[in-house]
C-alpha cells in the first residue's frame, strides 16, 4: 500500500485507471472440477489474478497428534507460483504466505460443518498462478466452490471481496496499481445466508465513516459473486447430467 504519491487513480469523470467505476468489480470467472485427480476443484480469473484450488478430504488427520477428537481441522495453504508477480518470487512459504493460510483456514472453519467429520482433516491448496492485488479473496472465494464440488457440506459457501481507498475516496476492489499506489485496502470475506464476517484485514488507514462504506460495498458486491459461485458449480453438474429421450442430438 503506497503513501502520498502524484500518481491520479480517478479521472475528472469519475472513472479508475481501468475504466471502472467506484463500485465495480473487475470481471470475475470461475470454473469447477478443473483436476481431475483431486476431490474437489476450481479455477478462478478474478480480474488479472489466476488462481487454482484443489481440496482433498476429509481425510485421517496426519500426524495423529494433529487430530481433533470432536472435529475435523481445515488445512488451507495459500502458495504464490515464482512466475506470478513481475519480479521472480523466491519459491516456498513466506510470512506473509504462513498468514493469508492462516486467515483462510479460519474462514472456511466456520462455514463447514467440521463437526461431521472428528479426526479427520480437509486439505485446500490454493495456488496463485497469475497475481494482480486481492488474490486471499480470490483464492477464498475458489476455496468455497471446490469445497463443495468435494461434496463438503457447508452452512453456506463464503465468499470474499475487497474494498479500498484511492485519492481520497472508497471504492471497490483494488488492481495491482490501485493497491500500490492507493491509500487502503480492506479484504474481507462473509458468509452471505448468516451475513457473518469471517476475515476482515486492513492495510493502511480509513476513517470510521470510510470503513462503514468500505464495508457496504463489498457487501453488496458479496451479493453478486456470490451468485456467480453458485452458476459455476450448476454449469458443471448441469454438463453431466444424462440428456433425455428426445434431446439427444442427432
Ligand atoms: P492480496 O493479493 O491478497 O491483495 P497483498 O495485498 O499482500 O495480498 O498483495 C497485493 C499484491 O502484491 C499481490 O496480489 C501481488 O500482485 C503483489 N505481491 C504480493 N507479494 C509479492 C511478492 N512477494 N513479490 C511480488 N509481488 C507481490
Amino acid at each position: 500500500m503506497g503513501t502520498q504519491s502524484d500518481i491520479k487513480l480517478i479521472n475528472e469523470e469519475g472513472l479508475r485507471n481501468d475504466g471502472r467505476k467506484f463500485n465495480e468489480l473487475r470481471p470475475i470467472r470461475i470454473e469447477v472440477g478443473v483436476l481431475n485427480r483431486a476431490d474437489g476443484s476450481a479455477y478462478i480469473e478474478w480480474g488479472g489474478n489466476k488462481v487454482l484450488v484443489a481440496v482433498y478430504g476429509p481425510r485421517e488427520a496426519f500426524p495423529k497428534h494433529t487430530q481433533n477428537p470432536s472435529r475435523a481441522i481445515i488445512n488451507a495453504r495459500y502458495n504464490m507460483a515464482a512466475f506470478s508477480v513481475d519480479e521472480r518470487k523466491r519459491p516456498g512459504p513466506d510470512r506473509r504466505a504462513i498468514e493469508i493460510s492462516k486467515v483462510i483456514s479460519e474462514a472456511l472453519e466456520v462455514a463447514v460443518f467440521t463437526e461431521q467429520f472428528p479426526r479427520t482433516s480437509i486439505d485446500v491448496y490454493i495456488e496463485v498462478l497469475q497475481a494482480d492485488a486481492g488474490t486471499r479473496i480470490a483464492g477464498l472465494t475458489a476455496a468455497s466452490v471446490a469445497l463443495v464440488d468435494a461434496g463438503i457440506p457447508m452452512k453456506d459457501m463464503v465468499v470474499g471481496c475487497a474494498a479500498g481507498k484511492i485519492d481520497g475516496k472508497v471504492v471497490l476492489d483494488l488492481n495491482k496499481e490501485e493497491d500500490n499506489f492507493g491509500q487502503a485496502d480492506l479484504p474481507m470475506a462473509i458468509i452471505p445466508r448468516t451475513d457473518e464476517i469471517v476475515l476482515l484485514q486492513m492495510d493502511g488507514n480509513f476513517s470510521r465513516e470510510e470503513l462503514e462504506q468500505a464495508v457496504e460495498l463489498s457487501k453488496k458486491a458479496a451479493t453478486y459473486i456470490s451468485n456467480l459461485q453458485r452458476e459455476a458449480l450448476m454449469a458443471k453438474y448441469k454438463s453431466q447430467e444424462p440428456e433425455k429421450e428426445g434431446e439427444r442430438s442427432e
